[in-house]
């Protein structure tokens, strides 16, 4: 079978085509092609969105940030606002593969891929991000955490694409934090992330956000943790940083306990939530 590519200039031809045709997205074919090569499949068409110039647009627009699903990580990287205004989020991109994936891998090929060690999705998690999809009946909104269902599953439905992430950006007093653990620093797929964005009101941790990636079937907030921190005074951090790493490990050693990797990860977790606790509390300070 040959594979024909064809080039959409705008979304809804590539919505238009996706309904035609058989075939599947090509953003940047780091998760794509390899999978296909492993699997030895062939694709009739690939319809590939990166002459679509909407879908490559990073746009801050009062109190929102919207990545085009075309984004990639490299283009997060280079984006200045980003690096000074959400460091988490510019990490994430930062530690994520080799120049030359970051260079062709994109965001919504991350998200749309869904793997548990995706490393946009945790920090995306905590900012409470919003997929938007778009299929011919317009377009829907669907919050990331209800979109990712599984390990490389999501509510993504026939014909539809993922069009574009949204997020509020931080206000005064909300802080993120993001530590990846990878077998080889910037080349590996991570063994866990972890995301938190906290909000402070009056030195007090009024919200706290906490996600881990690659503990489970997909990315997971981690909600007892989330319980045990909030309330607690930021700068006495010292006091209940580890108390709050033992809640975590027991939260996560019940979620895998039939995982052999859970003998090591109960305990590397504590290191990588506290690494991304104190880098969110850095930010407050
Ligand atoms: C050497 C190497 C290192 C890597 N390291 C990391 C790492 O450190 N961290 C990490 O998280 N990942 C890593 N990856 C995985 C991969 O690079 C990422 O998941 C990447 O973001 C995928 O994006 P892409 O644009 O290449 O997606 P593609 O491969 O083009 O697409 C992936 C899937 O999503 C679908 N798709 C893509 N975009 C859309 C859309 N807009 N709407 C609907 N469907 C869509 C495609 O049809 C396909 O099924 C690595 C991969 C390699 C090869």
């Amino acid at each position: 079978m040959n594979t024909s590519v064809l080039l959409p200039n705008t979304a809804d031809e590539a919505v238009y085509m996706l309904q035609r045709h058989e075939g599947k997205i090509l953003a940047g074919g780091t998760d794509l092609l390899i999978e296909l090569r492993k699997e030895n499949k062939k694709c009739e068409y690939f319809i590939d969105i990166n002459n679509i110039m909407e879908l490559k647009r990073i746009e801050i627009s009062g109190d929102t940030l919207r990545l085009g699903c075309a984004v990639t990580f490299a283009d997060i990287i280079n984006n200045s606002y980003i690096r000074d205004n959400i460091p988490a989020l510019w990490e994430a991109a930062f530690r994520m593969g080799a120049c030359q994936i970051q260079n062709r891998a994109t965001i919504g090929g991350n998200i749309c891929n869904a793997a548990p060690a995706a490393d946009s999705i945790p920090i995306l998690m905590v900012l409470g991000a919003i997929c938007i999809l778009r299929g011919t009946a317009g377009q829907r909104k669907l919050l990331i955490k209800e979109f990712i269902i599984g390990n490389g599953k999501t509510r993504l439905e026939a014909g539809e694409i993922l069009e574009a992430i949204e997020f509020d950006n931080l206000k005064a007093g909300e802080v993120c934090g993001f530590a990846k653990l990878g077998k080889r620093n910037a080349l590996s797929i991570s063994t866990i992330t972890c995301a938190v964005k906290l909000v402070i009101l009056e030195n007090m941790i009024a919200e706290c956000y906490l996600c881990t990636g690659s503990l489970g079937s997909k990315a997971c907030r981690e909600s007892n943790t989330e319980g045990y921190l909030k309330g607690k005074p930021v700068l006495k951090i010292g006091e209940y940083i580890e108390e709050a790493a033992a809640v975590l490990s027991q939260e996560v050693e019940q979620r895998l306990s039939t995982r052999p990797s859970i003998i090591y990860k109960k305990v590397a977790v504590k290191g990588v939530f506290k690494e991304a606790f104190n880098k969110a509390i850095g930010h407050f300070i």
